[in-house]
C-alpha cells in the first residue's frame, strides 16, 4: 500500500508503509489489513448487515448493504493493491461471481451500435454471453487469441475483449501489443486475468483498462465460493461498472468477501506450489507417448512460452493436454485417485476434467484440462502416471 490518500473517511482506514517494492508474499499477508486498532482482530470478521444506522441526510460510505459493506472495502483494497500496486487512483469493485464482474463491463460499457471484439477461444460462457450483447444491437466480431488475431478486429471498436492465457487452451497474446492498437482506435481494453492471477500478471501495468476475474479460483483457492472483481484506472468507466452493480445486484455475501480475503493471505504459497508442480507435470507429461498437445504457458518450447514470459511473472496452474480417444480420457480420469473428476480450477485440490463433455469449447473428445493443487509433486506426478498405465488399452 503506498497510497495513504486512500485513507479519508470513508471506511476503515487501511494500514500505511507497505511499499509498492515489497515481495508479494509479503503483499499478499498484509493485503487490504486496517491499521491496527487495540482489542479488534487483524482481520476484522464478516460485517453481517441490509442496512446500517443512518440518520440525517443519507451520505456514505455504509447506507445500504447492495451499495457497500465494510467486509467489502477490505476486500477491494486488498485486491487493487495486488492488480495496481504503484497506481494511483485505481478502483475495484468485487462482484458475486466472475460472470457477474464480466457482465458488468461489458453491459455498462457497451450500447446499441457499438462493436466489441471478443475471443474466440474464450472462457465457455461467452457465447451466450454474445447472443445476450446481440440481442441488444451490439454487434459482435470474435477471433482467436493466439497470434493476436484479435488485432485484425478492432477497426471501429468500442471495446476489446482479451482472455491471455485463454482458457482452456492456454493461448497467449501480446497485450501490450493489442492495448496500443486498440487505444490508437479509441477502443477500451479489458482482460479476464483469472487463470494467471495479479501475482502472475497485471493488466493495468501492461496499459489495459480494466483487469477483470473470477475470484472463485485460484485467486480464493479453496474450491468453497464464488467471487469476482473488475479493477480499473478510469473513473468514468468504473463509476458506470459500479452503478451496473446496483441496477443488477450481483453482490458478493459478506461471509464469502471475508473467506476470500482471509484465503488471499496464502496467494503466494499456493500459487509458487501449484505453477511449479504444474510445470513439473507438463515435463513428464511431453514425454509420454500417448500424450498429445501438452499446453503449459511455462514450458519451454511451448507456442505461448515466449510472449507469456515478457508479460507474466508466473504460468498458472492448469495444464491441458490431449489421450487418444474418448474412453482412454475417461478411464484416466476415473484411475486418478488425487486427482478429482470435476470442474473449475485453481484449488488448492487436484482437479481435471474432460472439456468436451460440456459441449462449448472446440477441443479434441481426449482433451484434459488439469489443474495443479497443492499437493506434494511427485506424488501428483506418480498419480498421473500410474492413471495413465492403468487406462492403457
Ligand atoms: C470461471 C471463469 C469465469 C467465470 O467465473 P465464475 O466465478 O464461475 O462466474 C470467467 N473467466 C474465466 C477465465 C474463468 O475461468
Amino acid at each position: 500500500m503506498n497510497d495513504s490518500a486512500a485513507d479519508h473517511e470513508d471506511g476503515p482506514r487501511t494500514k500505511p508503509g507497505l511499499s509498492a517494492g515489497a515481495g508479494d508474499g509479503t503483499r499478499a499477508v498484509r493485503a487490504g489489513l486496517p491499521e491496527p486498532v487495540k482489542h479488534e482482530p487483524t482481520l476484522p470478521g464478516p460485517v453481517f448487515a441490509a442496512h446500517f444506522h443512518l440518520p440525517g441526510d443519507p451520505t456514505g460510505p455504509y447506507a445500504y448493504g447492495r451499495d457497500e459493506n465494510p467486509t467489502w472495502t477490505l476486500l477491494e483494497r486488498a485486491i487493487g493493491e495486488l492488480e495496481a500496486p504503484s497506481q494511483d487512483g485505481v478502483e475495484t469493485l468485487v462482484f458475486a461471481s466472475g460472470m457477474a464482474a464480466i457482465s458488468s463491463v461489458l453491459f455498462s460499457q457497451l450500447r446499441a451500435g457499438d462493436a466489441v471484439v471478443l475471443p474466440s477461444d474464450g472462457y465457455q460462457v461467452l457465447p451466450l454471453v454474445r447472443a445476450q450483447l446481440e440481442a441488444y444491437g451490439i454487434a459482435v466480431r470474435t477471433a482467436p487469441t493466439g497470434a493476436d488475431a484479435q488485432l485484425d478486429e478492432l477497426d471501429g471498436a468500442r471495446l476489446l475483449w482479451i482472455e491471455s492465457p485463454s482458457n482452456p487452451g492456454l493461448d497467449v497474446c501480446d497485450i501490450r501489443r493489442l492495448v496500443e492498437a486498440a487505444h490508437a482506435r479509441g477502443a477500451l481494453v479489458a482482460v479476464d486475468n483469472t487463470l494467471a492471477t495479479p501475482l502472475g500478471q497485471r493488466p493495468l501495468e501492461l496499459g489495459a483498462d480494466f483487469s477483470v476475474a473470477s475470484g472463485t479460483k485460484q485467486l480464493t483457492g479453496h474450491g468453497d465460493l464464488l467471487l469476482g472483481y473488475v479493477t480499473g484506472r478510469d473513473g468514468e468507466a468504473m463509476a458506470a461498472v459500479r452503478r451496473w452493480r446496483k441496477i443488477v445486484g450481483a453482490i458478493p455475501g459478506p461471509m464469502e468477501a471475508w473467506l476470500a480475503h482471509r484465503s488471499m493471505a496464502t496467494l503466494e504459497l499456493r500459487v509458487d506450489r501449484q505453477n511449479a508442480s504444474a510445470l513439473a507435470l507438463a515435463e513428464t507429461l511431453r514425454g509420454r507417448p500417448e500424450v498429445t498437445g501438452v499446453r503449459y504457458p511455462g514450458l519451454p518450447g511451448d507456442p505461448s512460452h515466449n510472449v507469456a514470459s515478457q508479460q507474466m511473472r508466473r504460468y498458472g496452474c492448469v495444464v491441458s493436454f490431449t489421450l487418444p480417444t474418448r474412453a482412454r480420457a475417461e478411464r484416466f480420469l476415473g484411475a486418478l485417485r488425487l486427482v478429482d473428476d470435476a470442474t473449475s480450477f485453481g484449488g488448492v485440490r487436484s482437479t481435471a476434467e474432460r472439456r468436451r463433455r460440456w459441449g462449448g469449447d472446440a477441443v479434441p473428445e481426449g482433451f484434459i484440462r488439469l489443474s495443479v493443487g497443492a499437493e506434494n509433486p511427485e506424488d501428483l506426478v506418480a498419480d498421473v502416471l500410474r492413471a495413465l498405465e492403468e487406462s492403457a488399452d
